[in-house]
């Protein structure tokens, strides 16, 4: 198979050869059909999150079409053969400890991540434990699917975190803010985008897809709101954001990683104000986010690049060339062209 490695952080990926992955029981083997970049991968890349595998295949956002499983004993396999498969981060939980057990494996003591701890998508062939996958939805082209599997997926927690909030702001609009808004419109809730002040272009996208308004993300927008998600990893946001929600409201910080948050006065938190960040995602979240999809329906904003040039990919979610979701797609021979 071919892969993109991470051999240490802070140096480019590059493209090997590599014998197959090998399936053990309970896990999966995939033809990887795209394969979504997300900032994680980023933050993986350049050392911002401690102690990744080593060397590593980066790319948690995996469609990928079941080659073979091998099942745990006494137990029938999970998919059939040529099924349709989304990875996600969440690629392991231990299942006994006190989270796992009160049904928040997304903090769990020992859980294990796709393109972290576990090898991942940006490769032609990769292994996952069968339980951590999720079935498809049908009439979800591959392309769009990928970016769902954690820009969308997470978006959809950090989103929940809101509660009933009306008026949303959102900080940052890239691959999950431009899914959220989608979701929160569908729900009947108003968005207000913020972007970096000179970024017209973002401005104009947050609106397409669906904000109200869209500003700079210092302006106070034109109402209060009742939440605000942060998804930029800038820490100079929160103190932004919780200045723009109202008494009682809430400030969710959606991403891995921030930049130090700058001090700030209490009396932008009093009035009973919440600061709280969403870590990962539960099966369940997936489940639930993943049938509403197609309700929506999602439209996800789309750019394509081949395996082999996925430190591109990278290079231009860091200077912010895009808009939407980065998605490499694996030109993979054995996949009959009907499916691909
Ligand atoms: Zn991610
Ligand atoms: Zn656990």
């Amino acid at each position: 198979m071919r892969a993109l490695v991470l051999t240490e952080p802070r140096r480019p990926l590059v493209l090997l050869e590599r014998p197959d992955p090998t399936p053990g029981p309970g896990q999966v083997l995939l033809d990887v059909r795209a394969c979504a970049v997300c900032r994680t991968d980023l933050h993986i890349v350049d050392g911002e999150l401690p102690d990744p595998k080593l060397p590593l295949v980066p790319g948690h956002q995996i469609v990928g079409e079941v080659r073979a499983e091998v099942p745990r004993p006494g137990h029938a396999p999970r998919f059939a053969r040529g099924a349709r498969v989304g990875v996600p981060w969440l690629g392991f939980t231990c299942g006994t400890c006190a989270y796992c057990r009160a049904g928040r494996e997304n903090l769990c003591d020992a859980a294990r991540f796709t393109g972290y701890q576990i090898d991942g998508g940006f490769a032609s062939r990769v292994v996952a434990d069968a339980r951590y996958c999720f079935p498809l939805p049908e009439g979800v082209p591959d392309l769009q699917a990928a970016p769902l599997l954690c820009a969308g997926l997470i978006g959809y927690r950090t989103l929940r975190m809101a509660g009933d909030a009306e008026r949303i702001g959102i900080y940052g609009f890239g691959a999950a803010a431009h899914l959220v808004v989608q979701v929160a419109r569908y729900q009947g809730r108003r968005v207000f985008g913020f972007v970096r002040a000179w970024d017209e272009k973002g401005k104009a996208f947050a609106r397409e897809m669906g904000a109200e308004w869209a500003g700079a993300s210092n302006e106070p927008p034109p109402v209060e709101l009742d939440a605000a998600l942060i998804f930029a990893p800038a820490g100079e946001l929160v103190p932004a954001a919780l200045r723009a929600v109202r008494k009682g409201g809430t400030v969710v910080c959606g991403g891995i990683h921030m930049s130090d948050i700058p001090s700030f006065p209490y009396s932008i938190l009093w009035g009973e104000r919440v600061l709280r960040s969403v870590a990962n995602l539960t099966r369940q979240d997936g489940e639930e986010f993943l049938a509403l999809a197609p309700r929506v329906p999602l439209r996800t904003e789309v750019n394509v690049y081949p395996l082999e040039e996925g430190a591109a990919a990278l290079e231009d979610l860091r200077a912010g060339r895009f808009s939407g979701a980065a998605v490499l797609v694996v030109a993979n021979d054995e996949i009959p062209a009907d499916r691909a």
